[in-house]
């Protein structure tokens, strides 16, 4: 019998056989840690009344912008 040990990204799960390279994947995600900025359209142009961009202020200082790719 063979025993395993798997380690796994706490915030992508992706499981990794080296400890060292989980840990580094762990470590590059950047967490969210608020909304700084949101984009909504008119309700004429979409009337999901969902943002359309969201500007994200990251643990690491950056802004970075997500855009909404499909309809709700
Ligand atoms: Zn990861």
């Amino acid at each position: 019998m063979n025993i395993l040990t798997r380690y796994e990204c706490g915030c992508c799960k992706t499981q990794y056989a080296d400890r060292d390279a989980a840990l580094k994947c762990e470590l590059n995600h950047k967490c969210p840690v608020d909304i700084k900025a949101v984009r909504y359209l008119s309700i004429a142009n979409d009337n999901t009344g969902y943002p359309v961009t969201i500007m994200v202020r990251m643990g690491d200082g950056h802004l970075v912008a997500y855009k909404r790719q499909r309809e709700v």
